[in-house]
């Protein structure tokens, strides 16, 4: 099973094959792989000598803390309205008028939606056939609130031309025509967890086609949904209740038969034997009575302890090693430092989990390992400089793999002596083949988390790649080939660690061009992230390397997880896009998750296995399985279950597409498409999907023909603007590109972040300063506004939220008072942006300033630095190429683009 032959990963289609039970995966000591290994046994070549200099130094930067994830304020709103159906009610409609005409529509209202699950629910759950599965109308039956959040669903804004645009909307959830939707209860997983392109099933694959809608999902299965934990599932005598045939979770969309003896699948359909102490009353209506008691019976997301029979090994410990590049170009840029620094600062979690294993190589054109061995007085630095052959692992004695809690003393030692220990170092040579190899040989038997810090392109030994000439390619058809591996070695790394449970998380810091495509197939394959500092820096970099570090290391995790995604009959998963190891059609090994591990999933209807599960279920249901060990050592399986009505009717259908997860997952299938074929290509497939879209809803409804404006379902309103923006992100535009590595590693964002940090990744968030209200207690951001050249004015200081970091903008005229407020100099003429710096002063203005950063960062998990422009300044053009809605040289204006639109026939 671990040697299957279908190993793909990183968004390839799949093939189909039986797939082995999660629970039953085997977490043993690894399979020996086709002499890929290396073994351990003492190495001629090692020698042993003190670790020089270890010295106490000054930290040199303070490790920035990790940003929780946003705790926002609720907003409770009235009652719901319930929406009528699509076509037959003109309100569902939207024509976006294709001339600008102030004031032509007046922004619309907003529903709200209960969305939440939780122990605290009072609310018995609705059973599947309360709600119309036939026209997609939602329950008006929501009842009063329940759980502990309550957000206001997605809509948009007109700007003054009567264009829609997103609202200033932090998770981008659902357009409010899709809010009511029944799929969207408490009793269906949520949409921070599991989100559906449309939030039904159209009932034949005709009826799909004929909408020009792309159906998948977007799943984010640790995400941490603020102020809502995933309620665990309270252990009963039945244990685990699951299908006998499919071993799909119960959940609370099955059908309970002859008074609760029995329960029907709603994934195949065999009707199950209920386990005595699993029992319960049923009503009148097939619901069972005791369902508001029991979690897995009244919540779409679950987390079960798992029994010792879903253990195949002691569960792995918590298990880093770190991979540091310490060469001259490194030294020279203070890397060692920096990661010292971070590393001294961050391990303090570490170092109280018993359980938890630590190990360091560095690296220039030779490899060092360091005996940490508590028995030991001093760390032990053994340096290997011969592995034409392979690398041989020194001698372990002292050992080099240690406990954190016993090795404290000899870590923090190392640790202190990193920045001294290299500071002269004269080897440019990068030998991160053979040092990976190392790693992974270190810890392949345990499983864990290589963090690998890299100051640029492998140079030496195994992996060792040129650098490729780039020059010409940017922007042509030839780009597409540097955009995949150069050398296919960290790719089949990737494939013997994934399986071992081994990850590989990636740092570039990188001066010149790294290859990023090439070495980063490391993460993607093995379900690990990837970070990319161009150009880097200390001053620019450091406080972002340190926090992204930091993060990496203290943020909870998942360890040797796999995941199964499990549908009803007639849906079938076609492909895959994240990063993971794909061992069968439906089941990725995932060495690490986290929060922010996302997957798109591409789904397929098959007519008639759809039509006989109709026959049984209104409902089809997906449930995604997450088998992980966290990090106290429990076994864990956390179960999201998607219910989502099944439809006959094109109404329902457009009533339920959730235009900014379709706008996600499109882009998503777009990144396979520019290393696939071309970037032109994948563009053209972004265009021509919504072109697709607009055509058929002419030829299918009456009301969108004829006027000169676009029309669309109301739901589908801001799909032209998400279409727009991520042709001008910088993973796909044409024009401003940059570098092969910038592309890839946008690419790689694309293809790995969650719907609402990429959708603001592509189309970032917009608020002026200055003018305007200064309030320096501010606790809510002002609306954002048209990501277009028209919302500067040469008097204004703006504020831009690409997801990463924070611009902040100064007009070439803005007022002395102003820029003495918020910068406590008289004038920025004379001053490069780039030695700007953003200080607390005592004034309302530079209060206001900050109380608009920390809102932001306080939405994010990620560290965003703020950067500083000047309307004449060199990041001028920068800073534009984020105002999206204006004509680029490939690509037009969004108001353009809508007339465009509105001309398809
Ligand atoms: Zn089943």
């Amino acid at each position: 099973m671990e040697n299957s032959e279908s190993i793909v990963g990183g968004g390839v289609p799949l093939s189909v094959e039986t797939a082995a039970d999660p629970s039953r995966v085997r977490m043993g000591p690894p399979p020996t792989s086709a002499g890929r290994r290396l073994a351990v046994h003492p190495a001629p070549a090692a020698r042993l000598l003190p670790v020089a200099r270890l010295l106490l130094v000054a930290r040199l930067l303070p490790v920035a803390r990790l940003l929780p994830v946003a705790r926002r304020a609720l907003v409770v709103r009235p009652a719901p309205v319930v929406r009528p159906a699509l076509v037959a009610r003109p309100a569902l409609v939207a024509r976006l008028p294709p001339v600008a005409r102030p004031g032509l529509q007046a922004p619309p209202g907003r529903a709200t939606l209960r969305c939440g699950v939780g122990p605290g629910s009072s609310a018995a759950p609705q059973p599947p056939h309360a709600a119309s599965a036939s026209n997609g109308r939602a329950s008006s039956s929501t009842g009063p609130p329940t759980g502990s959040a309550n957000f206001r669903f997605g809509s948009e804004q007109h700007g003054g031309d009567g264009v829609p645009r997103p609202v200033n909307d932090e998770f981008i959830l659902p357009p409010d025509d899709v809010a009511q939707h029944p799929s969207l209860g408490p009793m269906s997983s949520d949409p921070f967890h599991f989100r559906p392109t449309i939030h039904a099933v159209p009932a034949t694959e005709a009826l799909l086609n004929s909408t020009g809608l792309t159906f998948g999902a977007v799943l984010s299965p640790f995400a941490e949904k603020p102020d809502e934990e995933v309620p665990t599932v309270q252990q009963t005598r039945a244990g685990i209740v699951r299908c006998r045939r499919c071993r799909s979770y119960v959940h609370p969309f099955v059908q309970w038969l002859d008074h609760g003896r029995k329960w029907r699948c709603s994934v195949c359909h065999l009707v199950n034997d209920c386990p005595e102490a699993f029992r319960g009353r049923v009503d009148e209506r097939g619901r069972r009575v005791d369902a508001a008691e029991r979690t897995e019976l009244s919540c779409g997301s679950v987390e079960y302890v798992a029994p010792k029979e879903y253990m195949m090994r002691a569960p792995q410990p918590p298990t880093y090693v770190f991979v540091i590049d310490v060469s001259a170009t490194s030294a020279a840029s203070s890397i060692p430092e920096v990661v010292a620094s971070t590393l001294s600062n961050s391990l303090e979690d570490i170092y109280e989990d018993e359980r938890a294993l630590v190990a360091f190589i560095t690296y220039d054109s030779k490899l060092h390992f360091y005996g940490l061995d508590s028995a030991f007085m001093q760390p032990r630095m053994m340096v290997v400089s011969e592995f034409a052959d392979g690398v041989e692992l020194p001698a372990p004695t002292p050992r080099m793999l240690v406990r954190a809690s016993e090795a404290r003393e000899n870590i923090e030692h190392l640790l202190e002596g990193f920045p001294t220990m290299f500071e002269d170092n004269q080897d440019s040579g990068a030998a991160l083949g053979p040092a990976l190899q190392a790693a992974f040989s270190m810890v392949g038997h345990v499983g864990g988390k290589v963090l690998v810090v890299a100051a640029g392109r492998p140079s030496v030994g195994a992996g060792a790649v040129k650098a490729r000439d780039e020059r010409k390619a940017i922007g042509t058809a030839k780009e597409s080939a540097l955009l995949t591996p150069a050398d296919n070695f960290y790719k089949l790394l990737a494939v013997d660690a994934a399986p071992l449970h081994v990850s590989f998380d990636l740092f570039m810091l990188a001066q010149r061009p790294s290859e990023l495509s090439t070495v980063s197939s490391l993460s993607r394959h093995t379900g690990g992230k990837v970070f990319f500092y161009p150009n880097f820096s200390l001053s620019k970099d450091g406080q972002r390397v340190s926090a992204d570090l930091s993060a990496m290391i203290t943020r909870p995790t998942g360890w040797e997880a796999v995941m199964r995604i499990r549908c009803s009959r007639g849906l079938k998963i076609t492909g895959f896009h994240g990063h993971y190891f794909a061992r069968s059609s439906d089941l990725l090994a995932l060495p690490n998750v986290d929060a922010a591990s996302t997957f798109g999933v591409t789904i397929a209807i098959e007519d008639s296995a759809l039509e006989g599960a109709r026959s049984k279920f209104s409902y089809a249901t997906m449930q995604a399985a997450l088998l992980y060990t966290a990090s106290n050592g429990e076994r864990r399986i956390r179960v999201h279950t998607l219910a989502l009505p099944i439809v006959a009717e094109l109404p329902a259908v457009y009533q339920a597409a959730d235009a900014p997860c379709m706008a996600a997952l499109l882009l998503k299938m777009a990144t396979l498409k520019a290393e696939s074929s071309t970037i032109e290509d994948a563009r053209s497939a972004m265009l021509n999907k919504m072109d697709d879209i607009v055509k058929s809803f002419k030829s299918l409804s009456k009301s969108a023909g004829g006027s000169g404006q676009l029309v669309l379902p109301a739901s589908l309103r801001l799909l032209p603007y998400y279409t727009l923006a991520g042709l001008k992100n910088r993973a796909l535009r044409v024009e401003g590109a940059g570098s092969v590595d910038g592309r890839s590693f946008a690419l790689t964002r694309a293809r790995t972040l969650p719907v609402h940090y990429l959708l603001h990744t592509i189309a970032p968030r917009l608020f002026r300063v200055q003018p305007g209200p200064v309030n320096p207690q501010l606790s809510k951001l002002p609306l954002t506004l048209s990501l277009t050249a028209a919302s500067l004015g040469s008097d204004h200081v703006m504020l831009l939220d690409t997801m990463s970091a924070l611009w902040l903008w100064v007009g070439r005229d803005t007022p002395g008072p102003v820029i003495r407020a918020v910068f406590g100099m008289d004038s920025l003429a004379s001053v490069e942006s780039t030695q700007l710096r953003l200080q607390p002063l005592d004034n309302d203005l530079s209060a206001h300033v900050f109380a608009m950063i920390s809102l932001i960062r306080s939405q994010r998990d990620e560290y965003m630095p703020v950067y500083i422009v000047k309307q004449d300044g060199r990041y001028h053009a920068s800073f534009c190429s984020f105002l999206v809605e204006d004509r680029s040289s490939s690509v037009m204006a969004y108001p353009e683009y809508l007339q465009a639109l509105a001309k398809k026939k």
